[in-house]
C-alpha cells in the first residue's frame, strides 16, 4: 500500500509515521507514505497557497494551482482511489476503512484554513470523507486516522491480523472487555471464567459481553446486529 498525503505540513504525517506500529509497518515495507507540500508547488512569487474568498467572508480558502499541480505530480499505480479529507464528506466507518484496505495507492488532500477552493474538487473529483461531524483546523489528524485505520487491515501491520478481527465494529459489535495482570486490583477481580481455560466458556462469555455491551452503548449497531443474525 502506498499513501500520497497532499499536506502543508509534511512533518505532522512524518512523525506519526514514524513512531510505535506505524513505523514498523513502514519498514517492514507493509506501506510507504510520501507527503508532497503543494507549497513547493506555487507559481505565486511569495510561495502562497491561499487567498481571501471571492464574495467575502472570513479565513483564507487554498487556491486551485498549487494543489491540482501537486496531486498531477503524484505518480499513480493502477489501482488507485483520491480521498478529499473534509467535514461535508461521508462518515468514515469500519465498512470503508475495509474497502480502502483493497487499493494499491490512496492519495489523500488535506486541507487548511477556510478549505479547498471549489475547483480543486471539480477536477480533482477525489471521494469526500470526514472523520465526523465536527471541524478540525487541518486534514492531516483524518489523514492519519485514515493511514492508520487502514493499514491495521493489512497483512504485516499488527503482530496478529486476528487483533483486528477481535476489534470493535468487526463483527458489528463492540468489543468485549479485556483484562490483565493482576487478577485483583483495588478489590476487583478479573472474571473467573477468563482464568479457567475453557475456550468454549470464554468465547461465549466474551461474545454475551459484546452483545451487552454494544445494546447499551449504541443501540444503532445492536438493532443492525439483531436484525442480521435473527434473519
Ligand atoms: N470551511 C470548511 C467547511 O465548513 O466545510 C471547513 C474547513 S476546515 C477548518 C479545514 C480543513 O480541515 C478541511 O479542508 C479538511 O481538510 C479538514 N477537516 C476539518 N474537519 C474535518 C473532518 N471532520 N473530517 C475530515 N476533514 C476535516
Amino acid at each position: 500500500m502506498r499513501f500520497d498525503v497532499l499536506t502543508l505540513f509534511p512533518e505532522v504525517i512524518e512523525h506519526y509515521c514514524d513512531i510505535s506500529i506505524m513505523k514498523r509497518a513502514k519498514d517492514n515495507g507493509v506501506f510507504e507514505v510520501q507527503a508532497v507540500n503543494p507549497r513547493d508547488f506555487t507559481l505565486d512569487k511569495h510561495k502562497k497557497v491561499d487567498d481571501t474568498p471571492y464574495g467575502g467572508g472570513a479565513g483564507m480558502v487554498l487556491a486551485p494551482q498549487p494543489y491540482v499541480d501537486a496531486y498531477e505530480s503524484i505518480e499513480k499505480i493502477n489501482n488507485t482511489i483520491t480521498i478529499m479529507l473534509s467535514p461535508q464528506g461521508e462518515p468514515l466507518n469500519e465498512k470503508l476503512v475495509c474497502d480502502f484496505a483493497n487499493y494499491d495507492q490512496i492519495i489523500m488532500l488535506c486541507g487548511h484554513y477556510e478549505g479547498f477552493d471549489e475547483r480543486i474538487r471539480e477536477i480533482i473529483k477525489p471521494k469526500e470523507i470526514s472523520i465526523g461531524d465536527f471541524v478540525l483546523t487541518g486534514g492531516e489528524l483524518p489523514a492519519l486516522c485514515l493511514i492508520d485505520a487502514v493499514s491495521r487491515k493489512i497483512e504485516g501491520t499488527l503482530g496478529k491480523i486476528e487483533s483486528a478481527h477481535d476489534d470493535s465494529f468487526s463483527d458489528g459489535l463492540l468489543e468485549y472487555p479485556q483484562y490483565t495482570k493482576p487478577r485483583e486490583y483495588r478489590g476487583l477481580c478479573v472474571p473467573e471464567v477468563l482464568l479457567n481455560g475453557n475456550h468454549k466458556e470464554i468465547a461465549q462469555f466474551r461474545l454475551e459481553q459484546q452483545i451487552e455491551r454494544t445494546k447499551l452503548r449504541r443501540p444503532d449497531l445492536y438493532e443492525k446486529y439483531k436484525k442480521n443474525n435473527i434473519d
